[in-house]
């Protein structure tokens, strides 16, 4: 497989460290409010990597954090605390607001058929492995202590800004711009490893004891600990957002190979941002649509997935509810398709043609070619050549990998409303009377209301909605 190296800046061979074994470390939401359509795409191209590596043999160690505590409005220490924001807004504690924005992210990433992780990790679960990697950064001599915070120290760590290319001094012009700056903090781009409860953060809700007094975790440790935790060093695919590339990762990367002395991530699998109507989401717009605003709209989440399956994730993808409806109408069609090729109830398939199943393969192995993978499918749908049974088999193997989950798709039965049943019931009742001229004239008042009856043996009925 060929993948995009954030790291190398350049598309990769890949293979993992111990086959056939592949450790993923993807970072999870942060539980403050509900989980949008960004997220949405994120999450679907991390499983679409996911799909891609077991479709082609590997078997993937996935692992995924919560932020259930301590991220500050800005990634770079700046603003308030997320959580404690929105459970000021909500009158909820702010174990409440995790808890329940928690699982509303599962609700979502579960109805757009993504696989779950095998290891979810709250950050408030792992206080005590993140306060240990503090401590080693300390032995080391790589932080320093403030009246407000322990900061790591980045002029200390000599590759800082690998990963994104930035360099220090461009950090500082950033810096300026911040809303709070600790006085005693050295460096604009020194990151807090441990904030106190103190000053601004006295009244903070959620705090822990610590060598460093009562206080709390800075956002970028939590993925350094958790990650060392389970799944070693180095990773071999760590994802994330565009957007955490210049701090989060870079910070991750100081903590992680300062503590660990080896190289914490082999590949870095960074998804591109989505735009609606072509404006960045932002909360004026009132833009961050959610599953339930999807809903409303008549669109499924399955069909956003399919249209997430049209834009490569090195790409910036443009969600108009436009492209969304287009999009569902082509599941649809595709989801017609498939019930049409199950009603030929032949059970043979000699998948005489298995060039669709190499050219497949070359596709997602190609830095996760998808877009050109569903194309490939409707070429395959499109050739006379092929048998239905074929095409079924060859949309389920794809399947593995879009994630549709076309195998149980089933034909709905219409619910035949209840005023169509009477008229069927007092027809019944005139066909036992032998009145044929009633019965008729019944026949005719639900062909008109769109249903056909047809007459089944023992003075049964079957009743279909005209289509
Ligand atoms: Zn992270």
């Amino acid at each position: 497989m060929r993948l995009y190296n954030t790291l190398t800046r350049k598309i990769e061979d890949f293979a993992p460290l111990n086959p056939p074994i592949v450790t993923f470390y993807s970072c999870g939401p942060t539980v403050y409010d509900y989980t949008h359509i960004g997220h949405m795409r994120t999450y679907t191209n991390n499983d679409l990597l996911k799909r891609t590596l077991i479709y082609l043999g590997y078997q993937v160690k996935h692992v995924m954090n919560t932020t259930d505590v301590g991220h500050l409005t800005g990634d770079d220490d700046t603003g308030e605390d997320k959580l404690e924001k929105g459970a000021k807004k909500t009158g909820k504690t702010v174990w409440d607001v995790a808890k329940f924005y928690t699982e509303y992210f599962f609700k979502t990433i579960h109805a757009l058929n993504i696989i779950d992780p095998d290891i979810v990790c709250p950050a408030t679960k792992h206080i005590d492995e993140m306060i240990k990697m503090i401590k080693k950064l300390e032995a080391k001599g790589y932080t320093y202590e403030t009246k407000e915070a322990i900061y790591f120290d980045v002029s200390k760590f000599k590759n800082y800004g690998k990963l994104s290319g930035q360099k220090l001094e461009e950090k500082i012009q950033k810096a300026r711009e911040e809303v709070h700056i600790d006085p005693e903090k050295k460096h604009p781009a020194d990151f807090a490893l441990w904030f106190k409860r103190v000053g601004r953060f006295a009244d903070h809700t959620m705090h822990w004891d610590s060598p460093w007094g009562d206080g709390f975790p800075g956002w970028h440790i939590e993925c350094s600990a958790m990650s060392t935790k389970y799944l070693g060093q180095p990773i071999d695919i760590h994802s994330g957002g565009v957007d955490h590339i210049p701090v989060h990762h870079e910070n991750e990367i100081a903590q992680s190979e300062t503590a660990n002395n080896t190289q914490f991530v082999r590949f870095w699998f960074h998804n591109n941002f989505l735009m609606v109507n072509n404006q960045k989401m932002s909360k004026s717009l009132g833009n961050f649509y959610t599953i339930d605003d999807l809903e409303k709209n008549q669109i499924e989440p399955l069909a956003i997935r399919y249209l997430f399956l049209q834009t490569h994730y090195r790409q910036v993808m443009n969600f108009t509810w436009q492209s969304a409806k287009a999009a569902q109408n082509a599941f649809n069609n595709l989801k017609k398709i498939i019930l049409t090729y199950k009603s030929y109830k032949t059970n043979k398939s000699y998948m005489s043609n298995k060039s669709y199943k190499t050219y497949f393969s070359s596709f997602i192995s190609d830095d996760l070619q998808i877009p050109k993978a569903l194309s490939l499918m409707w070429q395959m749908i499109d050739d006379k050549n092929l048998s239905p049974q074929e095409k079924l088999d060859l949309i389920y193997d794809f399947d593995q990998v879009f994630g549709l989950n076309l195998k149980s798709l089933k034909e709905k039965k219409e619910k035949i409303p209840e005023n169509i049943i009477k008229l069927a019931e007092l027809r019944k009742k005139y066909r036992q009377e032998k009145n044929f001229e009633k019965s008729d004239e019944l026949r005719k008042q639900i062909e008109d209301l769109g249903y056909t009856i047809k007459d089944l043996k023992n003075n049964q009925y079957e009743i279909k909605k005209l289509t």
